[in-house]
Formats: C-alpha cells, sequence, structure tokens
C-alpha cells in the first residue's frame, strides 16, 4: 500500500521503520540479498527502499529487486527513480513497471551526473530538478504513486563548492517538492542529533505550513567500519560529532566488531534521541542497510523505541530511571 496510508492506519503513538537495498551486480549477489530480505522482513519493515543507478544505469536490476520484494517478500515498496541524465523513455518504462508490480511508492530525485560529467537534461528538457518528477508523476500518474522527496538537514552538498552548505538555503525547493505532490521525506544520512531535530522544528515552523503534518524519516547508516564510516560521512558532507569521533579513536585500529558494536549503540541512541525530541513527531526511521544485515538486525533487537513498533513493549521505560520510593 501507499506508506501514507499505511502510516496513518498506525497507532499513532508507535515508531516505525525501513530499509534501504541497492541491487546486487552478480545473479549470487542478488540471490544472497533475497534470502537476506527474506530474513529481514520477520522484523517487520514499513517498507523496503530500492535505491537507482543515476542515468537509469540499474533500471532493469532496480525494478526486479522492487518487483521480487512485492510479489515475493510481500513487502511495500518504495522505488527510487532519478530524473537527470537519463532518456525520458526510461522513466515512462519505469513508472509503468512500478504499478504493474503494484509498487505504489516512488522516491523522486534529481540524481547526480556522472563523476566528472556535466548534466544533461532529458530531450525534452524537462527536468532538472526534482521537483520536476514529482510534477510529471503527478501529471501522468495522478494520484496512484504516494511521493517521496530526499531531505537535507546538514544542506545539500551543491552548495559547498558556492555558497558553503546550508539546511536553510534548500528549504524554499523542499517546499516546491512538497507544494508540486511529494507525501513524504526521506532524509540524507546523518550522524548529529541534534541538527537533524532543529532541522525538523524548522520545518515544522515554516511559515508555508507545508511541512506541519508530512512524514519525515531520518536516514541512518550503520558505522560498518572506521574507513568506510569516514567514507560516507565525507561523501553525503555529514558531519560527525566530536564525542563519537573521539570514541572511535579509542578503538585499536582493525577491531572492526568494536566498531561495528559502537556504531549499533550510536544508532540506538540516535533513534531515542529523535523519538523523544521531537515528541514522536518523528517516529520513523529509514535505514541505510549496504545491503548488509547484522548491525541493523542488532539495533532493531536491541532499540526499545523499536521494540515498540513490534508490540514488545507496550511504553517506553521512564527514561531517568526507576521511580524513587518516597
Ligand atoms: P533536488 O531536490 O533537485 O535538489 C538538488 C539541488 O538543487 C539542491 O542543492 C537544491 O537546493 C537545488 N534545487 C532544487 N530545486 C531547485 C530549483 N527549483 N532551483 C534552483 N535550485 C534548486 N541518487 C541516485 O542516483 N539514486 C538513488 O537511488 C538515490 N537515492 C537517494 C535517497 C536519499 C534519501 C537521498 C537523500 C539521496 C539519494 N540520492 C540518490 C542522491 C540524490 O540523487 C542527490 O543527492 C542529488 O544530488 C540531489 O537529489 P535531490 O532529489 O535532492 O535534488
Amino acid at each position: 500500500s501507499k506508506i501514507v496510508d499505511a502510516v496513518k492506519a498506525l497507532d499513532p503513538t508507535k515508531p516505525y521503520f525501513s530499509y534501504e537495498f541497492f541491487p546486487p551486480k552478480t545473479t549470487s549477489g542478488t540471490e544472497n540479498l533475497y534470502a537476506r530480505i527474506e530474513r529481514m522482513a520477520t522484523f517487520k519493515p514499513m517498507f523496503v527502499a530500492v535505491t537507482w543507478g543515476a542515468g537509469g544505469s540499474t533500471a532493469e536490476k532496480s525494478l526486479a529487486l522492487a518487483a521480487a520484494c512485492r510479489n515475493q517478500a510481500g513487502l511495500d515498496v518504495c522505488l527510487h527513480l532519478t530524473c537527470t541524465n537519463m532518456d525520458k523513455e526510461i522513466l515512462d518504462s519505469a513508472l509503468t513497471q512500478a504499478r504493474e508490480h503494484n509498487v505504489k511508492n516512488i522516491l523522486a530525485l534529481r540524481g547526480d551526473p556522472p563523476r566528472g560529467e556535466e548534466y544533461w537534461s532529458s530531450s525534452s528538457n524537462e527536468f532538472h530538478h526534482a521537483v520536476d518528477l514529482v510534477k510529471y508523476i503527478k501529471k501522468t500518474h495522478g494520484d496512484f504513486f504516494c511521493i517521496g522527496v530526499a531531505g537535507y538537514p546538514e544542506g545539500h552538498v551543491d552548495g559547498v563548492d558556492t555558497s558553503g552548505q546550508d539546511a536553510l538555503k534548500d528549504i524554499p525547493f523542499l517546499v516546491e517538492k512538497v507544494r508540486a505532490g511529494a507525501d513524504f521525506i526521506i532524509t540524507q544520512v546523518c550522524y548529529d542529533t541534534s541538527k537533524l531535530i532543529a532541522w525538523e522544528k524548522a520545518l515544522r515552523e515554516h511559515e508555508s505550513g507545508v511541512f506541519n503534518d508530512i512524514l519525515i524519516l531520518p536516514g541512518l547508516m550503520p558505522i560498518n567500519t572506521y574507513q568506510s564510516f569516514l567514507r560516507t560521512a565525507k561523501l553525503s558532507h555529514a558531519s560527525i560529532p566530536s564525542e563519537l569521533l573521539a570514541k572511535l579513536d579509542e578503538i585499536p585500529v582493525g577491531d572492526d566488531d568494536k566498531v561495528k558494536q559502537l556504531g549499533v549503540e550510536v544508532l540506538i541512541n540516535m533513534i531515542s534521541d529523535i523519538f523523544e525530541k521531537t515528541e514522536r513527531r518523528v517516529r520513523g526511521f529509514h535505514f541505510y542497510t549496504l545491503n548488509l544485515e547484522k548491525s541493523v538486525a542488532l539495533v532493531l533487537e536491541k532499540s526499545k523505541v523499536l521494540a515498540l513498533s513490534r508490540n514488545e513493549l507496550t511504553s517506553l521505560p521512564d527514561a531517568s530511571g526507576p521511580a524513587k520510593k518516597t
């Protein structure tokens, strides 16, 4: 079903979560991933998101993965789609196939050009920004799809070379995307909860009013190794809180298990911080799984907030600890 409808049907105090997967390059990789998705489905995610290679480079594989998640694993799916550096026929075909597979959610993105190359729009010159794709989906498919868009709590990287990364600078464009028909926002990976919480507040208080009730899902990425973590943070221009860096630096070089363990704790704390401090306005959490299972499964098993989503807890223990006897 549509993500907005599924969330509406949920108890308003309950959290939920989703996974993101990318289509593997090889057949054996795909088989392994399908088996993993079936195991991870037992935690009952609200939906799974399937990425789309910029320029349509993974079109066939993304659609096959989306169809398998939907039809074999019985999960609701959100298919990512980009709109630049790609012929419109690929886009049209992807939307038609998504409909055929009953994939009702699309994350509408601009996409990035291949490294070192310039942007080009499709022959119709219709697509420059993600908002153009949101409008196009609405125009061609009405309300069939529930549409999501990307949000940047620390600002989009395009600003880095010019005026500097600035979350507030992007907000008018996010307003446009929502006005054009977006129903939910998934954020860029973020490790600094205070920035995410401040950004959410700015959106809710925005004079346009378009963000009052919109679903916002923070994008959370497990920390797998020290090097891959630093690389991802750099690529996505996510700042790393100094306390987190200090804790990572205490771990002996090469002890990946400890790094992963710390990453699990970090995500658990981020989830409870965001859930509490936004007074549960943010209650959907999106895991960038990188097609890996272990860390996400540990977060799901250990997070008290997410145990609520599976009805394993009826309420959260008081954060201030057990009530003192008087
Ligand atoms: P836009 O919303 O178009 O914004 C891009 C830039 O243009 C921003 O700096 C914005 O401020 C500016 N801008 C927006 N509208 C206007 C306007 N009207 N006038 C002037 N400036 C404007 N990429 C993939 O290739 N495949 C994926 O599957 C994928 N999944 C992603 C999932 C998430 C949750 C996120 C956060 C990103 C994902 N990306 C993916 C990366 C994404 O394609 C890039 O971040 C891209 O650079 C921007 O996409 P966007 O949809 O945010 O673009």
